[in-house]
């Protein structure tokens, strides 16, 4: 860590945009390609009317940084702009709504055994020619389709959402890349009622390495199996000889789409108990000390609360660094010391020794610590010199590399009895109030530093370095912002997305900040985690999107025909995902195409766990087909994430948001239709909710300009392209709840014209909640109370699980804070009354008199509506469902 070397190539700055290439492709199927190129900027105005992302050449895989956490709690309510009727997202008939299971139960590691039934497989004495030779022809043995019956609404899956449920055979169709094909792929994701669970070593394909499925066929004599990916016949060991169909299906692998194999190893026999999870996984808090008074003490309050929930076994160190580093003992147990480091050069060989060897204790059960960590956080002083925050001396990054010298170091292991190496990740969590202006990786105070450009480069590739470094040694790098004091994003950023942490920014050290603390020490993660995705010959897989890299080739097993795309995942968390974008190679001509997507990672609980996804979608002739097959949501989450990952800067944005409306128009040129005797275009009523949800994102924080920060947006793109698919919607478009009397809410589209003064509404945007309370209703003081609570435990409810946790902030009607709430919904004040009361239909519910006074309510700007902007490109607005 003394005298690191930058790594070779990343370019500077957040965003890595690389291409796959495998050596072992076949040439139809290289296209992708990684390379550390930096995307293609395409013209938003490009005359083909393609949209940026997705014309092509596109440069494929393409990593945004700090994946984004918990769960989002889904209700199952519609999203907005659908009218307050309860849509399914997702409407096959069988299937549960996917991604709508509720709040996920204690961490259950893994279902119980029964849940795992061992297929006994036939034995010697039946019947059957167990004797057959390996690779029998054929001739008494036939290929049985194992999948025959088989429901293609299995297709469903948590893990995987698909933009449509069924693939064009035809290629041009099937290409057009305004509105694409792709899927979001949560392979981490964690299900209540999770996955059947195989404590055995998978079949593979020998040619390509596909995992046997339950689309494989299978010779029920000789046992061999027909892979799905390649066709090539391999041998199961005589596993599967079978006397029939509903014989073999018995095998779980061969009857379900998603499998976990797990490998415990002889070390950890069985599953860890619950209770005794994370606890070998320490927690490292590296703290500012360049704060005044009044963040202070809110960063104090935090840290209090942050030690009292932390679980007795957790272990726990404390960094405090300014212009040097101080490494917090807990060896004395009533009193706070600390060994001090100077800040301006990486920690010495001879320094790191002296504290490794020596008989300080750096990291201590919370059991044991915890008065002493009280201690240290009631003994933190403001900032003593009267120096602006900005041009305060911060030397974070020697404070990180110290940080993780020592849970690297044998002191981790010496520590109080507990021996055992972590296996889930370690964390860094780091409280920043400041950029890093001190020391390795720092930036100068003043952007008016003559050399700031080369020290900005220089400081950019040691924070990738230190985060690859923490990575390296399953660490993950959080680092939580505050305050007014711009953090230098460019520069931190890196650090916390190469070591798959996150970057978040809060307005003060308080309750969101203390929030996240808890959630980010507490949300689950795996290590060592690689996606492999392998797909039919007829699709190629374009983009990737997501917290990973690609996965250097000695990282994975090779096969002899393997085309697959293997992904080197940061860490694994459970909301984080994948967008995928696929292109047809050409006319189909099979009724199905197959995906099958395999995760491999090291879990909390110390298992070697391989999860395996199998998915078939049936190809079709009929564009109507197609697009009644579309699953909206999932179409705007990865357009969105298509058009975000150009957005690096305050340029790119507004070029991206003239890419939205050129894709749009393409959109409706190419699948919808054209009005008699008029210019206009009508959109396909398939795709009825793109319009809004991408007027959204051209107006919200993610592309628009209601933010006060470059900063802010940068941070935001950076979770947004990390982000499942529940958090990813709802950054995209907001949600909005009226409070009823009697403590009910009605969900309604997120339109300005909800701001009713005698009601009080929830906004919920992501990383942003709201509560607006209309003035007449805040004018009745017990009402407004009950009302504000009311709004305030729905707001918490909403986002009990969210990672980040968002801000949660209320206001009153006309308040400087309800500029907040405007600038997000959609305009509509200015429409005529019947548009208003078709896509707002709780209108008609309004007296006369509440309807003038909500029209007086509003002030006149410029801001086109919905309606208005979707004429604007000649396109007429779609019908409300
Ligand atoms: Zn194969």
């Amino acid at each position: 860590m003394a005298d690191p070397a930058p790594p070779a190539s990343p370019p500077a700055g957040y965003t890595v945009t690389m291409t796959t290439s495998n050596p072992t492709q076949t040439p139809e199927k290289t296209p992708t390609q990684f390379s550390t190129s930096v995307a293609t900027r395409f013209s938003p105005l490009s005359s083909s009317g393609e949209a940026a992302g997705t014309g092509s050449p596109i440069p494929p895989f393409s990593t945004p940084p700090a994946p984004s956490g918990r769960p989002i709690p889904h209700f199952g309510t519609p999203p907005p702009g659908s009218a307050g009727s309860p849509i399914p997202h997702f409407s096959t008939p069988p299937g549960p709504p996917v991604f709508s299971s509720p709040l996920r139960p204690a961490a259950v590691p893994f279902r119980a055994s029964p849940a795992s039934p061992q297929p006994v497989p036939f034995s010697s004495g039946s019947s059957l020619p167990t004797s057959s030779p390996p690779f029998a022809n054929g001739s008494t043995d036939v290929l049985t389709q194992i999948s025959a019956g088989v429901d293609d609404s299995t297709f469903e899956s948590p893990y995987v959402l698909f933009s449509a449920h069924k693939v064009l055979k035809n290629r041009k169709l099937a290409n057009i890349s305004s509105l694409g094909f792709g899927a979001l792929v949560s392979p981490g994701r964690d299900i209540a009622s999770g996955p059947q669970i195989v404590e055995r070593e998978p079949h593979r394909c020998q040619n390509c390495g596909a995992y046997a499925n339950l689309y494989c066929q299978v010779l029920l004599a000789s046992g061999q199996w027909q892979c799905a990916i390649c066709n090539k016949l391999n041998s199961s060991d005589g596993e599967y000889i079978a006397p029939s169909l509903e014989a073999v299906r018995q095998w779980p692998e061969l009857s379900s789409s998603v499998i976990d194999y797990i490998r415990t190893g002889n070390k950890h026999p069985g599953f860890v108990p619950v209770s005794d999870s994370r606890t070998s996984a320490p927690v490292f808090l590296v703290i500012d000390e360049c704060l005044d008074e009044g963040h202070l003490q809110h960063l104090q309050g935090s840290l209090h609360a942050f030690v009292d929930s932390l679980p007795a076994t957790t272990r726990i160190g404390v960094i405090t660094y300014g212009r040097t580093v101080s490494v917090y003992d807990f060896s004395e147990e009533s009193a706070a010391s600390a060994d001090v480091l100077p800040g301006d050069r990486s920690p010495t060989q001879e320094f790191l020794k002296a504290l490794i060897y020596g008989t300080g204790i750096y990291l201590s059960p919370v059991h044991i610590s915890r008065p002493v960590a009280h201690t240290i956080f009631s003994s933190l002083r403001p900032y003593g010199l009267r120096l602006p925050e900005a041009s305060r001396d911060r030397c974070l990054g020697t404070a990180v590399e110290v940080a993780l010298a020592i849970i690297r170091g044998p002191s981790a292991e010496m520590s109080r009895g507990i021996v055992k190496r972590p296996g889930g990740n370690c964390r860094i969590l780091v409280c920043a109030a400041g950029p890093n202006t001190y020391g390795p990786g720092s930036v100068p105070h003043s952007f008016n530093h003559p050399n700031y450009p080369y020290m900005e480069k220089t400081a950019i590739k040691f924070m990738e370095h230190l985060g690859h470094e923490a990575h390296r040694h399953n660490t993950v790098v959080d680092i939580l912002c505050a305050g007014t004091c711009p953090i230098r994003v460019p520069v931190l950023q890196p650090l916390a997305k190469c070591s798959g942490g996150v970057l978040v920014l809060h307005d003060d050290f308080g309750e969101a900040f203390g929030v996240n603390l808890q959630r980010a020490s507490s949300r689950e993660a795996g290590s060592h985690g690689l996606l492999e995705i392998r797909c039919s010959d007829d699709i190629l897989l374009t983009q990737v999107i997501g917290p990973g890299e690609e996965a250097p080739s000695d990282a994975h097993e090779t096969f002899k025909n393997d085309s697959s795309t293997c992904i080197q995942m940061l860490s694994v968390e459970e909301t984080q995902s994948f967008a995928l974008s696929m292109e047809t190679k050409g006319d189909i001509k099979s009724s199905h195409v197959f995906f099958q997507f395999a995760v491999r990672y090291s879990t909390i609980f110390q298992a070697e766990l391989s999860r395996v996804i199998t998915i078939r979608l049936p190809t079709v002739d009929s564009l109507s087909a197609y697009l009644g097959s579309i699953q909206e949501d999932v179409v705007s989450v990865l357009v969105a994430k298509r058009t975000l990952l150009h957005a690096k800067d305050a340029s790119d944005a507004v070029d991206m948001r003239l890419t939205v409306d050129e894709r749009l128009k393409d959109i409706a040129m190419k699948f919808g239709s054209q009005m008699p005797k008029s210019k206009l275009y009508q959109f396909p009523k398939e795709l009825s909710l793109l319009p809004e949800n991408l007027f959204h994102l051209r107006r919200g924080p993610l592309l628009g300009s209601i933010l006060g920060h470059e900063d802010e947006r940068s941070i935001l793109r950076n979770i947004f392209l990390n982000a499942s698919f529940d958090l990813s919607l709802r950054m995209l478009a907001p949600r909005c709840l009226m409070h009823r009397d009697g403590g009910n809410f009605e969900e309604l589209p997120a339109y300005d014209l909800a701001m009713q003064s005698d009601t009080a509404i929830v906004l919920d945007h992501g990383t942003d909640v709201f509560i607006w309370l209309g003035a007449e209703l805040a004018a009745q003081e017990g009402r407004s109370a009950a009302a504000l609570a009311a709004c305030k435990t729905l707001a918490e409810e909403l986002t009990e699980q969210r990672f980040p946790a968002p801000r949660i902030l209320s206001f009153k009607e006309g308040s400087s804070q309800a500029r907040y709430l405007v600038s997000r919904m959609i305009p509509a004040h200015r429409d005529p009354p019947y548009e208003q009361e078709a896509r707002f239909p709780q209108l008609r519910s309004l007296t006369p008199d509440q309807r003038t006074r909500l029209k007086s309510s509003f002030l006149h700007f410029d801001d086109p509506s919905f309606c208005e902007w979707m004429r604007s490109l000649k396109l007429v607005p779609p019908e409300p469902r």
